[in-house]
């Protein structure tokens, strides 16, 4: 047994847990109010079973290292520490093996990094790329810009000259095994642009791959490891750290190419997540430079709602928050090369939470309607009911009043009346279950079930169309699935891990405890009858998808014989379409 194991043996999660929240019998798990976000539900469900904790509201948790990771704000070999000595797992062997393992990573990923960089200024074709969106010869050196060539082992055999093992390149995420049969290794990061990841004592952790031209996904990113734990990372802060403290404020943006161009502009203040949403431990981090933090994302709708969780974060960990309106294009990194004396005075102009959760509101709301109007009310009036003065309230509710087209005395009326402690959690329970609703998709309740109970697999096989959504982020899950079927007849988790990358491997525990969740009375008949809903649902989604797709092809088609034949085959899928309803 190594020492992870032995550590794991001896410390239950809910004995770990237990030492941080509260945690009550619900089932066969335990639950407790989340301790990553404001939660007024419970949400944080710990499994013994699978010795995992996890918040399906923010999405946030994992084995006892992760969380121990996550709530002490330490990386993984301090968290190993931390455990080990709970539970008297003997630590000064342990320790430099961890620390190792972590400086090892580093040093693999430097000697990477610099190969990527090689390999850019070699190709002149590539480093267009960058100059072409605007970068500086200076700026592609600072961020050691690079490039991964089209080859299955260029970086392999580079880093196994310079004297590093396949073993370990495999634990640093550099390299990936093909599968159980086949053990050949080749490298992760083939035919992108390179963007190394630093943490923010400039060590390089990680790497962030974006693809050339079009495809899925379109950016990569190293695994978790000893070295890199995404939600700890802030992207751009080792250059930046110093510009933080100077202005006393952190911008954050949703990309590496925004935070780049924002550096060139001398905006060096600005730093991005790597591979996650924004998360509390990353706040805390931003946390030791500077108290007020702003928030550039996207105008799009994704963006509205990552703008509005991360206020929520930010808010609970007592932060003085701001938002930018990113002026000319989507994104700061479009408007950088547009005109950065623009992008220099949208972050001067930032405006206060509250003015984003007006349009917010109104965005998502009809005020023109009476239903829409108490969508408003209900978001915006516990909020005023914060603000401390009468003198503050009264400005947003003049505000309101105007928007709405009604009397302010009616709205100070409202105002009063709303039981702030009631309605605030109202709410917040609404905002908590939100999320669950829109994170997890179909598919992915789908695999939930499948990875409970993976005899229920045989039903997706028969009656799933194709046995593949089409859902890009539970596709690999599904083609795996397939892989594993048709050699095996069966589903077996074990094989299934081996057709999976490292980083996905939390997810067969994951979704199948938001079954638990979800259906925690649920017996075998009524758990088949709810998979083949599921399967249902998303044929006729997948199928009117496709129906929609056919409709443009067929209006686009110039030739006669084209749109014939196109009929033809839309025709089929009317057939199918009818066939399953
Ligand atoms: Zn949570």
């Amino acid at each position: 047994m190594n020492h992870l194991e032995e550590i794991r043996a001896k410390l239950a999660i809910e004995e770990v847990v237990g030492g941080y929240i509260q945690l009550k019998k619900a089932g066969r798990n335990l639950k407790g109010l989340c301790p990553f976000h404001n939660d007024s539900r419970p949400s944080f469900t710990v499994s013994p079973e699978k010795g995992i904790a996890y918040c399906f509201a923010c999405n946030t948790g994992g084995d006892i290292f992760k969380f121990i990771q996550l709530i002490e704000n330490v990386e993984f070999p301090e968290a190993v520490r931390i455990l080990a000595q709970r539970a008297n797992v003997p630590l000064p062997e342990f320790k430099p093996e961890a620390h190792n393992k972590r400086l090892q990573i580093i040093e693999m990923n430097r000697s990477s990094a610099k190969f990527f960089s090689e390999q850019l200024q070699d190709s002149d074709k590539h480093k267009k790329y960058f100059l072409d969106r605007g970068l500086s010869e200076e700026t592609i050196q600072k961020f050691k810009l690079g490039y991964a060539p089209d080859s299955y082992h260029a970086l392999k055999d580079n880093l196994e000259k310079i004297g590093y093992k396949e073993n370990d390149l495999i634990n640093s995420g550099l390299l990936n095994q093909r599968s159980i049969a086949d053990k050949n290794t080749y490298d992760r990061f083939r035919n992108r642009y390179i963007f190394p990841i630093y943490d923010h004592q400039d060590n390089p952790v990680g790497f962030g791959g974006r693809i050339i031209d079009e495809g899925e996904p379109k950016y990569l990113n190293s695994p978790d490891t000893p070295a890199y734990n995404k939600s700890l990372i802030l992207y751009g802060l080792n250059f930046g750290k110093n510009a933080v403290k100077k202005e006393d404020l952190a911008v954050f943006v949703e990309g590496y190419m925004d935070v780049i161009a924002a550096h060139q502009a001398g905006t060096e203040n600005v730093i991005a997540t790597s591979g996650t949403a924004l998360t509390a431990p990353q706040l805390k981090l931003i946390k030791r430079y500077t108290p007020n933090v702003a928030f550039a994302f996207d105008q799009d709708a994704a963006g509205l709602e990552a703008t509005k969780r991360s206020i929520e974060l930010a808010q609970e960990a007592e932060l003085n928050i701001k938002i930018v309106t990113v002026p000319e294009g989507k994104d700061p990194d479009e408007c950088i090369k547009k005109s950065p004396e623009k992008w220099i005075e949208a972050i001067k102009n930032a405006v206060p939470a509250m003015d984003f959760y007006f349009s917010y509101a109104l965005k998502q709301y009809d005020k023109n309607t009476l239903d829409g109007k108490k969508g408003i009310l209900n978001l915006i009036l516990p909020l005023i009911k914060q603000h401390q003065t009468e003198m503050e309230q009264n400005q947003y509710l003049e505000r309101l009043a105007l928007e709405l087209k009604t009397d302010i005395k009616l709205l100070w009326n409202d105002l009063k009346n709303f039981n702030i402690k009631k309605t605030y959690s109202q709410a917040k329970q609404e905002t908590d279950q939100v999320p669950v609703r829109q994170i997890f998709s179909r598919e992915e309740f789908l695999l939930g079930f499948i990875f409970h109970k993976p005899d229920l697999y045989n039903l997706v096989q028969e009656n799933l169309i194709d046995s593949i959504p089409f859902d890009t982020r539970t596709e690999k899950f599904y083609k795996a699935c397939r892989k594993v079927y048709n050699r095996l007849s069966t589903i077996d988790l074990g094989e299934l891990k081996k057709e999976l990358e490292p980083d996905d491997h939390e997810k067969l525990q994951i979704y199948p405890l938001l079954i638990e969740e979800h259906y925690p009375d649920f017996g075998d008949d009524a758990m088949e009858r709810e998979v083949i809903n599921l399967i249902r649902t998303i044929n006729k989604t997948n199928l009117h998808n496709v129906q929609k797709e056919y409709e443009f092809k067929i209006r686009a088609a110039k030739d006669a014989g084209e749109k014939t034949l196109l009929l033809n085959q839309y025709n089929q899928i009317l057939k199918l379409t009818t066939k399953i309803n």
